[in-house]
């Protein structure tokens, strides 16, 4: 096995240490800059609350695992979990709805929970004010770490399987050579290695910096304070620590309580954002206690004052007691509130697995060591990702502002599509002057604004026919969504529209070897004559779907990729640098030309009217067939023109460099108004490919997921061998699988939901909605799901929504927008 260094000996760190141990991997060393006994870190002092229902499905599966991890992790007959279960609180109407909506994210993931009344709060929690209350969301299976437990537990346990501990040794340097980490460097000399791992916590900027990595990760002071004896709940608990009430969220208030014995432990986000930079602390001193630690800061009383005032409320026994003890303590906040976990996408073999809470801290290791050891995490990491993040997301004033909102968002009830509210303007289009004086609404992702829908096409919602016209929705899907969508979408299938690409990824692969590159990791034939375009899927080893791509080969050594993130272009650009060393002359280079270019979908059954008014090309169906690519001129301007649309309607996606944007907009637009072309967003866009049968990467589309199983087989190019993933996928086939991608259309014509939600059959939950929207054209919303494959076409399902169960079909699947001959050849 390789010889690995793990920086920090906190929770995840000597998880790790543990999962590569388990896996057969034995030649660690864990190197701690505190003593091992109490390293100083944040899982010094955690109170080790661990709510595992979020959301994501990830987070939520790493929590899952930490639980059955501490469980598992046993010394003197107890074990590292203590399962008092979890209580989350509402003390408002909207936050009681919010609680049924995470009821029914548990259910997707496996988590037992129930929606309960006061009455029944009280009876599980007799210190909660019951006049407060709406009612709880209960998760029987939560509970509390016993975090610094067990560290010591594992630490011992790793050392006997040969691990070696380093404790007051801080990493002051790490190596490297040709691009790979070759070991660190600490005061008592350089300790080798073939893998270097991360764990530093909230000093992982700094271990960052030594390799010129900027990790995307805030520190911040958050504040825990301690009672005195509760009177109210004096014997409750024989040990001084001990608890036996739940975990408690009182997240209305931005509150968390739990046991210490006859004393309550009180967490706070209430306060104003406290920024920390780890530089500033200081060397960790050879003797940490608990009152004096690095990750530990002075209370700062004043803040403090809300939640005492607020706590005595929802708990009228704390007015016997008083605030006996509270601190400061500094965990890690990143951009997205995920953490950080991968290979650091400038250094081969350098890992990172930060901005980890106690919460998912077992889950992470695990993932970080099947990665390392078998290749592929079992658990979708594309949400942790650390170069899930764009260059600008990665500057320190982004990171500082965005880590402040996330402090201040943690308990808040956040819409799916609820845009950050700073920084915003960061990336704009060339088109944005022309969004603006259309009226767009303007949502963020990765630091673009993107227009969602038009006001300016208010007006065509009195032209539309009646049979797109939109049901009504409920408020919570009428959030970041106006009606002028379904009028966008009807323009669109029936003139044209123009929809800005621009912030679609976009690489170019050039060189000599750049076939070669394409032809080992992707499923399609890409040795095709230039100006023909191929939809690609990318894999894991494991058959899994990394991501999917069109790929246009533009000449014969440079292919234009129109693909999903950030990290496709770290794993293109790693690859690369893979192939470079051969040294065959198979030179290849990858290039993200996101930035400097821009793109319009022009898409409806006028397109062609519109293009051919500005443009001497032919763009006939036979001289620009589906799938292909053309170097064209469009009004007066060089672009590259191909032939594809997510949308179901034939049209072009309309590629050129960044500076001639406005005036490709402009001429566009002006042809374009005498056949009735609109601007249309982002939201219409969404809706119309799932009325075409188009799943989409990173909902529908995962890792988790291999072609068969996602209904994309036919991207499998028929004879071609060895790619990534190739040999993984032998004896499986489309009748082999025991799930598929399926298509649903909700039964009562108007219901719509968000994504996420549970699917049950049966009253057995059997999947979980990947994606939704309404489908405009056929009159009803639609939404994909993953169903055991018994389920098929015309089975009944029933998808909870706020508690409510939805009645859906399954229907038959449209022939996917790219499959067709020309896009096969
Ligand atoms: P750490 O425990 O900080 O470990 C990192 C280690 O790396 C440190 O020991 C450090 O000394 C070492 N290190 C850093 N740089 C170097 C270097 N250059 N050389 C050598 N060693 C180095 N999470 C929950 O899930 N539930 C909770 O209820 C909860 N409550 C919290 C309450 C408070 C007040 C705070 C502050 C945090 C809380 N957290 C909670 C968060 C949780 O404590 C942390 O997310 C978690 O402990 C992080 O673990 P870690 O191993 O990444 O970091």
């Amino acid at each position: 096995p390789p010889r690995v260094v793990i920086i920090g000996a906190g929770i995840v760190g000597v998880n790790v240490a543990d999962e590569l141990i388990k896996r057969g991997w034995n030649n660690i060393t864990v190197v701690e800059q505190g003593p091992l006994d109490m390293p100083g870190g944040s899982t010094s002092h955690a109170p080790g609350l661990v709510f595992q229902t979020t959301p994501s499905k990830t987070m939520s599966l790493f929590a899952k695992y930490t639980i059955e991890k501490l469980l598992s992790i046993v010394e003197d007959g107890q074990s590292c979990f203590n399962q008092v279960g979890g209580l989350e609180i509402a003390t408002t109407p909207e936050r009681l709805e919010e609680l049924k909506r995470k009821r029914g994210f548990a259910s997707s993931w496996g988590i037992d929970a129930r929606v309960i009344t006061p009455d029944e709060c009280v009876k599980l929690y007799p210190h909660l004010n019951k006049q407060l209350l709406y009612g709880g969301l209960h998760i029987p299976t939560d509970g509390l770490a016993l975090a610094a437990r067990s560290v010591q537990i594992l630490i011992e346990r790793t050392r006997k399987s040969g691990t070696r501990y380093l404790g007051n040794t801080a990493v002051t340097g790490i190596k490297q050579s040709g691009g790979r980490v070759t070991g660190v460097e600490t005061a008592n000399g350089v300790i080798e290695a073939d893998i270097v791992i991360a764990c530093a916590g909230l000093w992982s900027v700094e271990v960052g910096a030594m390799v010129g990595l900027s990790i995307p990760l805030q520190p911040m002071a958050h504040q825990y304070a301690k009672t005195t004896p509760v009177p109210a709940s004096a014997g409750r608990n024989p040990l001084p620590n001990g608890a036996n009430l739940p975990i408690l969220r009182h997240q209305d208030q931005d509150l968390y309580y739990r046991e210490h014995g006859d004393q309550y432990g009180i967490g706070f986000y209430g306060h104003r954002p406290m920024p920390v930079v780890a530089a500033s602390l200081g060397p960790t001193a050879k003797k940490v206690t608990e009152h004096n630690m690095p990750s530990r800061l002075e209370f700062t009383p004043k803040d403090f004052e809300p939640a005492w005032k607020l706590s005595q409320e929802i708990l009228p026994v704390l007015k016997e007691s008083e605030i006996a003890d509270g601190f400061n303590g500094i965990m890690s906040f990143t951009p997205d509130g995920g953490p950080l976990v991968g290979q650091a996408p400038n250094l081969d073999n350098f890992y990172v697995a930060e901005g980890v809470w106690v919460t998912h801290s077992g889950g992470v290791a695990r993932a970080l060591a099947q990665l390392l050891v078998n290749g592929k995490s079992e658990i979708d990491l594309t949400d942790c990702e650390l170069s899930r993040f764009e260059d600008i997301q990665l500057t320190p004033s982004y990171v500082n502002e965005t880590c402040s909102q996330q402090f201040v968002e943690v308990y808040d009830i956040i819409h799916p599509l609820q845009p950050k509210e700073s920084p915003r303007n960061v990336r704009v289009s060339p088109f944005h002057a022309r969004h603006k004086e259309l009226g767009a609404f303007f949502l963020e992702t990765g630091g673009w604004e993107r227009p969602h829908w038009y006001e300016s096409n208010a007006k065509l919602l009195e032209e539309m026919p009646v049979k797109f016209k939109p049901a009504g929705r409920d408020p919570w899907a009428a959030k970041f969504y106006s009606p002028i969508v379904a009028a966008e979408a009807w323009r669109t299938r029936t003139a044209a529209a123009m929809f800005d690409t621009t912030a679609f990824r976009r690489l170019e692969i050039a060189g000599p070897g750049a076939v070669d590159l394409l032809d080992r990791l992707t499923t399609g034939n890409v040795s095709r004559k230039p100006g023909v375009a191929t939809y690609s899927l990318l894999l894991d080893q494991e058959g899994g779907i990394q991501s999917e791509m069109t790929i246009s080969r533009v000449l014969d050594d440079l292919f234009l990729l129109g693909v999903n993130g950030p990290t496709d272009f770290t794993f293109f650009s790693r690859e690369a640098r893979k192939q470079n060393k051969l040294g065959n002359g198979k030179f290849v280079h990858v290039r993200d030309i996101t930035g400097g270019t821009c793109g319009i979908g022009l898409w409806g059954p006028n397109a062609h009217k519109i293009l051919s008014a500005v443009s001497a090309d032919d763009f006939s169906d036979s001289a620009l067939p589906h799938l292909h690519l053309k170097l064209a001129h469009i009004g007066g301007l060089p672009a590259k023109v191909i032939r594809m649309s997510y949308v179901g309607q034939p049209g072009w996606e309309i590629v050129t460099s960044a500076e001639n944007g406005l005036r490709l907009w402009d001429s566009l637009w002006k042809a374009g108004q005498a056949h009735g072309v609109i601007a249309a967003g982002r939201s219409a866009l969404a809706s119309m490919r799932l009325e075409a049968g188009f799943p989409s990467f990173g909902s529908d589309l995962t890792p988790e997921h291999d072609p068969y199983e996602s209904g994309l087989e036919f991207l499998l190019h028929p004879g071609k061998e060895g790619y990534l993933g190739h040999a993984a996928l032998q004896g499986r086939s489309k009748d082999a699988v025991s799930k598929r991608l399926r298509r649903l259309v909700i039964n009562d014509g108007r219901s719509v939901v968000l994504g996420k939600e549970p699917v049950f059959h049966k009253g057995t939950a059997v999947g979980y909605v990947t994606s939704s929207g309404v489908g405009y054209e056929i009159g009803k919303p639609l939404a994909y799901t993953y169903l055991p494959i018994s389920l098929g076409e015309g089975a009944v399902v029933e998808i909870e929504y706020f508690g409510r169960r939805i009645s859906a079909t399954v229907v038959p699947e449209p022939v996917h927008p790219m499959k067709t001959d020309e896009g096969r050849v």
